[in-house]
C-alpha cells in the first residue's frame, strides 16, 4: 500500500507520511511549502527507488574494480595482466558512466 508523498517546493526534499513534516528536514522551510505528489508521480518515485539504488551500488562496485586494477597495474607482474587491468578500468568507466546517465535521466523524469 502506497503512502502519501510530499515534496518541498523550495529544495525538492521528498517526505513520506500522512502529512508533511512540521519543517523541511533539509532546508528548514515550514510545512506550507510542501505539496503532495499526484499518485502518478508518487508511483514513479516508488518504482524507481530500488532501480536507482542498484545503479548507485554498481557505481560503488566499479570504483572498487578500478582501484583493484590500478593496484594490479602498479604490481606489474606481466604485460598480459597489466593489459587486462587497463581494459577493466576502461570498461568499468563505461559501466559507471552508463549508470550515472540513467540516474540523471530518472531524476529529470521525477523517477527518484
Ligand atoms: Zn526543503
Amino acid at each position: 500500500m502506497m503512502k502519501k508523498l510530499f515534496k518541498c517546493t523550495v529544495c525538492n526534499f521528498i517526505w513520506e507520511g500522512e502529512n508533511p513534516p512540521a519543517v523541511c528536514p533539509k532546508c528548514g522551510q515550514p510545512h506550507e511549502k510542501f505539496a503532495e505528489l499526484t499518485s502518478e508521480n508518487a508511483d514513479k518515485v516508488y518504482k524507481s527507488e530500488r532501480t536507482n539504488d542498484i545503479h548507485a551500488e554498481i557505481i560503488t562496485l566499479i570504483d572498487r574494480i578500478i582501484a583493484l586494477s590500478r593496484e594490479g597495474i602498479e604490481l606489474d607482474l606481466d604485460p598480459a595482466c597489466v593489459s587486462g587491468f587497463k581494459q577493466a578500468i576502461s570498461e568499468g568507466y563505461i559501466i559507471k558512466q552508463r549508470a550515472k546517465a540513467e540516474i540523471e535521466n530518472h531524476i529529470g523524469k521525477g523517477k527518484w
